[in-house]
């Protein structure tokens, strides 16, 4: 699954030689592969970047795959730390890289899962327990939710009693998964997405968690939120995100979009957000102990729930098919015929 970086309609499927694997590489055969709108961005040439001297970028960076010598099933973690390297990579903590050197499989300067055969370094692979199966396609982005709810409980340790109530926006992949860790922290959990009807409102009342099509600002006024993760990227959500939360909240952006104007009242948000002490952060990527908590999220959550988030499974020679979104998709997988 190759695409030029840059160039919208430039994927195809492209005849590679087998992968070598490196001393403290892997050698993986994918299983199934998500993907989600980093893909389609670049698909769409407005995101990614090819290895160094590449034309082309192999695609894909939610794998579940298998180690060819010993049967595991693993992850593969996205990022890779930058060369120089900066505290933070230095550290193992690449996701919040200080210098933008970074790189990672499958969008920046590094090639992704999306072939019949790829190498894994050893220390980039995540094993995924028998147990989930399947479901581990799902480790990766869940590994992002795992990252921003970490970090919003380490600010929330400012505050003198504990939150209460979230409001997610958006009932895609990466906003179910993080209402998920919202009821798993005990959250009255709340959210919100354009959808009315269809598989969405379901999904969230499966989950125990309450579902909501309205008005932002009207959602937020009823809920109060102490707990916002933002999950669209959208420009009215963003900014109605950091409105009419309950005092001493925290908001977590983590949806990314094409730029986009909104007349917004700066005055009126910054008095909000001072004479409340709230915080607004942004957060991207995962390292290791995130894709960590994320399994262990997943094997304490039902299995048919998430099952309920994988609602298209396309075979990898159609895998284009899989970045047309429809208007009931979660997450879509591609898969891999097994040998
Ligand atoms: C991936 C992250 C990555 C981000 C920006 C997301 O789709 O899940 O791992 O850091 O895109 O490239």
């Amino acid at each position: 699954m190759t695409v030029i970086p840059g160039e919208a309609g430039s994927a195809e499927l492209t005849e590679l030689p087998d992968p070598e694997p490196k001393e403290g590489e892997l050698l993986v055969e994918p299983l199934y592969l998500g993907v989600c709108g980093t893909d389609r961005e670049i698909l769409d040439g407005l995101h990614g970047e090819p290895p160094p001297g590449h034309e082309r970028l192999v695609l894909g960076h939610e794998l579940l795959g298998r180690v060819r010598d010993t049967g595991r099933l693993v992850a593969g973690i996205v990022r890779r730390p930058d060369p120089v390297p900066c505290a933070c990579c230095a550290n193992g903590e690449w996701d919040m890289c200080r210098n933008g050197e970074y790189t990672e499989r499958g969008i920046k300067a590094r090639d992704g899962y999306g072939a019949e055969l790829v190498t894994l370094e050893e220390d980039f692979a995540v094993p995924i327990p028998d147990e989930l199966g399947t479901l581990g396609v799902l480790a990766e982005p869940a590994s992002i939710l795992a990252k921003a709810w970490e970090q919003i409980d380490r600010i929330s340790t400012r505050a003198c009693s504990a939150h209460e109530r979230v409001l997610v926006t958006g009932a895609g992949p990466i906003g179910l998964l993080a209402a998920l860790m919202g009821v798993q922290r005990g959250l009255e959990t709340h959210v919100l997405d354009r959808a009315t009807e269809g598989i969405k409102p379901e999904v969230v009342k499966a989950l125990g968690a309450h579902y909501h099509s309205g008005d932002i600002t009207e959602v937020s006024k009823g809920c109060s939120p102490d707990v916002v993760v933002e999950c669209t990227g959208v420009a009215e959500l963003v900014a109605g995100a950091m409105r009419h939360t309950a005092p001493g909240a925290v908001v977590c952006l983590t949806g990314v979009a094409a730029s986009r104007n909104l007349s917004v009242d700066i005055g009126a948000l910054n008095n909000e957000l001072v004479l409340e002490n709230d915080v607004v952060f942004g957060s991207v990527n995962a390292n290791r102990r995130h894709f960590e908590q994320a399994v262990t999220s997943l094997r304490e959550a039902d299995r048919d729930w998430l099952r309920m988030l994988i609602t298209r499974t396309v075979p990898f020679e159609r895998w284009q098919d899989a970045l047309e979104k429809g208007d009931d998709d979660i997450k879509v997988v591609v898969e891999f015929s097994q040998p």
